[in-house]
């Protein structure tokens, strides 16, 4: 049965139909090796109570083949008639022409949060001394600032009349610049500020700290702190700067702080454990995210979620990696996690502990995928066998 959403919750049933979309590459074997994991989780969670019923979506390669684009109609209808989905990863098609999937379907379906919890496994490769005290969540905004997409090439008629327009305004702009726009809204910052803070006060996060560069870019990245520290005034007393909290008792108040993005990049490494939520505009968010994984153990175990008001995509952060496409290597890792994301979103929390148990256990045990044993200096596992050992590990301490 499909998701509904009632006053504005959702409302998941017990047997609930989750679309996925295997991916290109290395996709399949992930995928599989993730419902696997998933489907036992369930049933050591609820027993016969409950269940995900799979539903395989075309994209990328496949359809492709099938239908002659990678991103066919019915699945982008069916990917919001069902709300919640899992997608592998994708091969961006060579030669123009085709859509970009992420892109159309941030769009259709407003997912406009890319949520990337970065939070460290012990037994996962790190580079820090103390990689435990890693344990942020990025909320990145998805849909304005540069990457919109509003650029003008070189010398393009777009180009000619953009810098017109701003050499009239008394700017000095070179002649033939390419050019980029970045803009950011209030609408845009308030309803993923207001996301992020929602998301700290409902599990017990300790503060939220927005990441800008306004002291340059004065009326985007200076707007958006202005604004996410505006959107925070309307939770009253539930929330508190952090100029004021200095010296005060806190209770289980959410403190709103904000970094310069330049100084952000040394505190995550220097001061990792005075950062929780970090609030970012799209373009920051891209870099301090990947930076981040790599404090962890790199991509290969970063899941993301794109989310919406009731919609999301989860998904793995890496790409498809067609060098190890169907050899069963590669490490499921960022989709499990995506996965577990997913369970926690649909509050079917019992399956997301399990798995993280497990996982943790396994790598523990040091059964993990090649990625994670060439630095581990261990035999590795292949991915089915690594998902093999997940499941046994659901039933060991
Ligand atoms: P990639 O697929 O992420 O792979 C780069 C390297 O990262 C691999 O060669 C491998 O490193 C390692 N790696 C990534 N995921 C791994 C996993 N699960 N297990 C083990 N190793 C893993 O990046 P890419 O080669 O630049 O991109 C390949 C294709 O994916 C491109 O068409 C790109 O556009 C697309 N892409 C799609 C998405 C998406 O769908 N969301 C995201 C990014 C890229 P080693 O070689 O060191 O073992």
């Amino acid at each position: 049965m499909k998701i509904q959403v009632e006053e504005g919750k959702l409302k998941v049933p017990d047997v609930v139909d989750i679309p996925f979309i295997e991916g290109d590459g290395i996709g399949p074997d992930i995928t599989r090796a993730t419902k696997k994991i998933v489907d036992e989780a369930v049933t050591v969670s609820y027993g016969k109570d409950r269940r995900i019923n799979w539903i395989e979506l075309m994209a990328g390669e496949k359809a492709i083949s099938k239908f002659g684009t990678p991103l066919p109609d019915d699945t982008v209808k069916k990917m919001t008639e069902y709300r919640i989905s899992l997608k592998g990863p994708l091969t961006t098609p060579v030669g123009g022409g085709f859509r970009s999937i992420n892109v159309t379907l941030r769009q259709i379906m407003d997912l406009y949060a890319n949520v990337r919890p970065v939070k460290y496994y012990p037994g996962l490769p790190s580079p820090l001394k103390n990689p435990e005290k890693v344990d942020m969540i990025v909320f990145r905004e998805n849909t304005e600032d540069v990457y919109m997409g509003v650029e003008f090439p070189s010398n393009s008629e777009g180009a000619e009349q953009v810098i017109e327009l701003l050499n009239r305004l008394g700017y000095h702009i070179r002649e033939g610049s390419g050019i980029g726009i970045k803009p950011m809204s209030k609408f845009g910052t308030t309803r993923i500020a207001k996301m992020a803070i929602d998301y700290a006060l409902t599990n017990g996060r300790r503060s939220v700290t927005i990441m800008h560069k306004g002291n340059i870019m004065k009326y985007t990245e200076g707007a958006f702190k202005e604004w996410a520290y505006e959107a925070s005034k309307e939770y009253g007393d539930k929330v508190i700067s952090e100029t004021e909290a200095a010296g005060k008792q806190l209770d289980s108040k959410v403190i709103i702080k904000d970094r310069i993005a330049d100084n952000m990049f040394q505190q995550i490494l220097l001061r990792p454990d005075e950062y929780d939520i970090i609030l970012c505009p799209n373009l920051n968010g891209d870099y301090i995210s990947d930076a981040l994984a790599a404090q962890i153990g790199g991509i290969g175990v970063a899941p993301s979620g794109n989310i919406g008001d009731n919609y999301a995509v989860f998904e793995a952060v890496h790409g498809s990696a067609p060098k190890y496409a169907n050899l069963d290597v590669a490490d499921p890792s960022s989709l499990l996690l995506s996965a577990v994301m997913m369970l926690r979103y649909i509050k079917w929390s019992e399956p997301a502990n399990v798995i993280e148990k497990a996982f943790l256990n396994t790598l523990r045990d040091k059964q993990v995928p090649q990625d994670l044993a060439r630095h581990l200096g261990v035999k590795p596992l292949k991915t089915s066998e690594f998902a093999e050992s997940i499941v046994q590990h659901m039933s060991s301490k």
